[in-house]
């Protein structure tokens, strides 16, 4: 949803999340960041995959929260999950999902699944490590909006940066397709490129795959 293209207002005391797409850049752009700077150890096809899928997922996974969210569109009768799993969202949109509680607990939920996973097919923690930092690139992103997030939930209000909310972003106004996704491009690009040895060491791993 976008306040900036349709020039919509939100229903009185409704939130609105920022896109997806600057979501989904953030979460790639955080993830190279954290994962490039560290020492990379020999790594799978399908790790390679799983953490792609993790970084999406984590990107965009406090917003199930809110029923037509971008992750629950991907997934498959998502309308009547969204609605089945909606009171487990304690608050709403922007509440428990969009916490250190709810970021802890969801960290906890994809640990259980990926342990889940046979033994040998996957490695767990590149892809355990994707989905956290992505999760945390959407509580930071959303920071920086008017609403703001409940970073300590159950405890305190909504914070943001900056601290004075009129200096925050607009979801999905033109501040946001303007300079913060052109900034977010430029970083990941940058990241790459100083990056660039890891980066084909990554691409051969996926390669690697057609063997
Ligand atoms: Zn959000």
């Amino acid at each position: 949803m976008s306040l900036g293209r349709g020039g919509a207002c939100p229903p009185p005391g409704e939130s609105i999340p920022m896109t997806g797409r600057t979501h989904d850049l953030a979460a790639a752009t955080a993830v190279s960041l954290v994962v490039l700077r560290q020492p990379l150890p020999p790594i799978d096809a399908v790790t390679l995959v799983a953490c792609a899928v993790a970084t999406f997922a984590g990107g965009l996974a406090p917003d199930l929260d809110k029923p037509g969210s971008k992750l629950w569109r991907q997934v498959p009768a998502g309308g009547l999950l969204a609605w089945l799993v909606r009171p487990a969202f304690i608050g709403g949109h922007r509440n428990l999902s969009h916490s250190l509680l709810g970021a802890a607990l969801f960290a906890l939920g994809v640990q259980a699944l990926l342990h889940a996973v046979p033994a040998g097919y996957i490695r767990v923690v590149p892809v355990w490590t994707c989905f956290v930092v992505a999760y945390l690139s959407h509580l930071v992103m959303d920071s920086l909006t008017e609403e703001g997030v409940p970073w300590f939930f159950p405890f305190g209000g909504r914070l943001g940066f900056p601290p004075l909310r009129p200096l925050r972003l607009k979801t999905g106004g033109w501040f946001e397709h303007l300079v913060v996704l052109p900034v977010l491009w430029g970083v990941l690009v940058y990241t790459w490129h100083a990056h660039l040895p890891e980066v084909m060491a990554l691409l051969k791993a996926l390669g690697a795959s057609g063997r």
